[in-house]
């Protein structure tokens, strides 16, 4: 039987999301089709429509989400019909080098940033899913190793959120960092994954935690988040950050944006001898510019945080016993929850710097 469904699909660069009818493939063997109940709007879905990633398309947005299995096909054995999962966008082979070396998050037979086609169709022709998820849907499409299995208790916007901007958040303080207690943290960029980090950040033990962002706008959020100081983007930054860490500067600065310029500003925020972590996902031709002698002289150590660097069949089974436990509270990060055909006017308050989580609800 043929089953269509609607979903936020992009037909072309620079084209408006709007809702299409889908026609769903008949599963195969290894996978597994979701009814996706809640989806989160993430920088990056924004980052595919606003030209600053450049997906294959027609497209369909969305890959922070959470669901209900529906369908399993011949071979599934991590998941049943009935079990409520988190969508994985980077699932791991375990069985390529990083797999098999203890790094997951960077398989290489995973698509990561890629669009991919999965079988769906528009208009009798394939279509791309967004980081092989396509979650701004009715339902997905996937491969078994790509949910994960939560309580059902946890609420299922709740649930979307560990898919992305908590675990990215939250990874990016104990797995890349490693913020111990003690540390000043610095945090430039305050989205759905900049306010994890913040969360994150309190709970390693950082004495201070300085939230950055370009407006005023965020102070409420940060301090929900538990930030200990809010700042207002300018070009004395460093300045401000060395104010208020003992002229040091801090042990930690965590970039939340992805671009050339907060890169930068993370860097001079940190002291000689601090780390730069860097969590957004930005263009291919937004170059960082930093001195050889400066590289050498302050002894930072810059680097990425893919996913969490985390291990994600592990962590975020744990994250959900944490948010059930009352050990961490995400209730601050959803400030809007909406509809599917609401996700572009959320597109719209994520550019202007408003709110912390849209999650749509289907
Ligand atoms: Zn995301
Ligand atoms: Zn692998």
């Amino acid at each position: 039987m043929t089953q269509y469904m609607t979903g936020l699909v992009v037909r072309d660069t620079g084209a408006p999301a709007a809702l299409a009818e889908l026609r769903l493939p008949e599963i195969g063997p290894g996978q597994v089709r979701v009814r996706v109940r809640a989806a989160g709007v993430c920088h990056s879905d924004l980052s595919m429509v606003n030209g600053t990633l450049r997906p294959p398309h027609p497209l369909v947005l969305g890959h922070e989400a959470a669901g209900e299995v529906v369908e399993i096909g011949e071979h599934v054995t991590r998941t049943a019909v009935g079990d409520h999962v988190v969508l994985n966008w980077q699932p791991a082979c375990r069985t390529c080098w990083f797999c098999e070396h203890g790094e997951p998050w960077l398989c290489s037979t995973s698509h990561g940033v890629a669009a991919q086609s999965n079988g769906i169709t528009l208009d009798g022709a394939p279509v791309h899913v967004t980081l092989g998820v396509g979650a701004f849907a009715e339902q997905v499409v996937v491969p078994e190793n790509a949910v994960i299995p939560v309580p059902r208790e946890l609420a299922f916007d709740l649930a979307a959120l560990l898919g992305c901007a908590v675990l990215t958040g939250t990874g990016a303080v104990r797995n890349t960092a490693r913020v111990a207690p003690g540390d000043s943290v610095v945090v430039i960029g305050l989205g759905g994954v900049g306010l994890s980090v913040v969360t994150a950040a309190r709970a390693a033990g950082a004495a201070q935690v300085i939230a950055v962002d370009v407006t005023e706008a965020k102070k409420g959020l940060a301090e929900a988040a538990g930030a200990t100081d809010f700042v207002v983007s300018s070009d004395n930054l460093s300045k401000d950050i060395r104010s208020r860490t003992g002229r040091l500067g801090a042990d930690h600065a965590i970039e939340c944006v992805g671009r050339a310029a907060t890169i930068r500003a993370a860097w001079r925020a940190t002291r000689s001898g601090g780390q730069v972590t860097v969590v957004g996902m930005g263009a291919a031709d937004d170059m960082v510019q930093l001195s050889a002698l400066d590289i050498f002289s302050s002894a930072r150590t810059l680097r990425a945080s893919v996913y969490g660097q985390a291990d994600t069949d592990l962590e975020v089974p744990a994250l959900a016993r944490d948010v059930l436990d009352g050990k961490l509270n995400l209730d601050h990060l959803i400030t809007d929850r909406i509809t599917l055909a609401e996700v572009p006017a959320a597109f719209d308050r994520m550019s202007r710097g408003e709110g912390a989580r849209s999650v749509a609800l289907l």
